[in-house]
């Protein structure tokens, strides 16, 4: 590749930030504001990426990519796949709620992947915003600002009025400056799947970022085994298109399988090279050994997904593996995208009664009617957080309960006063935590479990009581057949559900 044919290419940006704190407000208001062929404003646009001109500081229109992913969590579904789609990060931070968990997780993730990142500060058309006191709360939380000991590029903005917005794309810019981005466009096309949908009447269709190259109608893209031919190819605005350059989002329409999320997608001229190139993936995959999974102590509870998109479903895989506890796992059986058919509820029957979950889709007539005949529930969600929050519950009433011991005192056993057969009447005091009526114990002696019992009755100077506190001096009687000596100790536990 020679090099005078690189040149300068747009910045890829996805916007990241606690929920509410105003993410999708402004990804629409600069959709709004610079997306520039203005008579299509009004198309519902579909693809989760678009792309903008901003005129610069130097004068010059610059061009800028925004994803518009649904949060975070899709993003760390693409990153889990090894992927880094985004050049710039923008951290959006209310002026009024300052640091939240969801800033801190996207944070990590922007530093982890090394993402440049800046920062804006929203919401500042807020009575309760207050900027001084947001960038103090960020360098609390090791987020340290220009101007403020640190060298985070960040911007005070109102999504809403646009107040700042134009300052924000401006800071955007100078980070994509800096990390002097580069593109050939000679080369054949290369780039990233964020998307992939399966669409009742236009087939399989993918939006893919262009990281490299110049896509051109009549070649061929290729995504591990998937491969569809460049035939309709569409910008983000729904129009067809004989070419596009890097940094552009596109859709893809007429793959054969759908291409995964965050994976790699290259483009070649002819059909014979993509066949080629597909086959060489599937030798490569199939002699891959397959990894043996760690026999796991865990209980393993079955779940079907199905979503609209595989960009969902990625970000519900990636969701639903954080719900792993030290007792459960939660194993995707079966997952995949449109409705939820017969198979899929006759795999719920024969996998454990697996919990049968849609997202953004629901079940077909016929898995309907099999689904009510066999008693399998099947439940639909269209808010990635509300299906979480279920299938914690879900999980949690899954959970096979275990019973555990949990001592609640322990007391040295002074005295031995008399015994006839299993009871026996003996005095001692409580060392610590207390001793409960009724409760079972354990016979310790010299360090070492001798035995069990119960305690049948309880008394402190002659009165019959419940329980008795660390400190005080009881008699009682004990049911065991193991005789209990001075000297012995005795730990009182109850039985706990968990
Ligand atoms: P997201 O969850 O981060 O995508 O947050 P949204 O963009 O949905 O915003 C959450 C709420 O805050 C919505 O009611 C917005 O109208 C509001 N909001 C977002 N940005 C601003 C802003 O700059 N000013 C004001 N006043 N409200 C905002």
């Amino acid at each position: 590749m020679k090099p005078s044919e690189k040149t300068e290419r747009p910045p890829v940006v996805t916007i990241m930030g606690h929920i509410d704190h105003g993410k999708s407000t402004l990804l629409d208001s600069i959709r709004k504001t610079n997306v520039v062929d203005k008579e299509a404003g009004g198309i519902t646009q579909h693809l989760s990426a678009y792309e903008v001109i901003h005129r610069g500081k130097d004068g010059v229109d610059h061009r800028i990519t925004f994803l518009d992913t649904p949060g975070h969590e899709a993003f760390g579904a693409i990153r889990i796949r090894g992927a880094r789609v985004a050049d710039v990060g923008v951290l959006v931070v209310s002026a009024e709620d300052g640091v939240k968990p969801q800033t801190l997780e996207a944070l990590k993730v922007l530093r982890s992947d090394k993402v440049p990142f800046v920062i804006a500060i929203n919401k500042i058309d807020r009575p309760g915003a207050d900027v001084e006191r947001t960038k103090q709360n960020l360098a609390e939380n090791d987020m340290y600002v220009e101007g403020f000991g640190g060298d985070i590029p960040w911007a005070a903005i109102s999504a809403k009025t646009g107040e700042g917005v134009p300052e924000l794309l401006d800071l955007i810019l100078l980070s994509a400056e800096i990390l002097e981005l580069t593109g050939d466009t000679s080369m054949p096309a290369e780039g990233i799947i964020i998307e992939s949908n399966m669409d009742a009447r236009k087939g399989i269709t993918a939006t893919a970022i262009i990281k490299d190259g110049t896509l051109r109608r009549g070649e061929f893209a290729i995504c591990g085994k998937s491969i569809s031919p460049l035939r309709i190819v569409e910008d983000f605005l729904g129009k067809p298109i004989e070419t596009a350059v890097f940094s552009s989002p596109v859709r893809i329409i007429g793959w054969d399988i759908p291409p995964a999320v965050g994976e790699r997608f290259v483009c070649v001229a002819d059909k014979k090279e993509a066949l080629a190139l597909v086959s060489k993936f599937v030798e490569a995959s199939s002699s891959q050994t397959s990894k043996t999974e760690t026999e796991s102590e865990k209980y393993v509870i079955p779940l079907i997904l199905k979503a609209d998109t595989s960009g969902s479903l990625d970000a519900l895989v990636y969701e639903i593996a954080k719900l792993e506890n030290e007792r459960i796992i939660p194993k995707i059986v079966l997952s995949g995208l449109g409705p939820i058919s017969e198979n899929d509820i006759r795999t719920a029957q024969t996998s454990g009664n697996a919990l049968v979950i849609g997202f953004h889709t629901k079940s077909d007539t016929k898995a309907e009617s099999l689904a009510l005949r066999s008693g399998i529930a099947v439940h639909t969600f269209d808010i990635i957080y509300k299906l979480t929050e279920w299938l914690v519950g879900a999980l949690e009433e899954r959970t096979p309960r275990v019973e555990t011991e949990e001592t609640t005192g322990t007391a040295k056993i002074l005295k031995f006063f008399s015994k006839n057969k299993d009871k026996q009447v003996i005095g001692g005091r409580v060392e610590s935590g207390e001793i409960v009526s009724g409760e079972q114990i354990k016979i310790i002696r010299r360090d070492t479990e001798i035995g069990r019992g119960r305690i049948r009755e309880l008394q402190m100077q002659k009165d019959k009581v419940g329980r008795v506190e660390e400190g005080k001096e009881f008699g009682t009687m004990i049911e065991s057949k193991i005789e209990i000596a001075p000297g012995d100790k005795i730990e009182c536990f109850a039985l706990v559900q968990k």
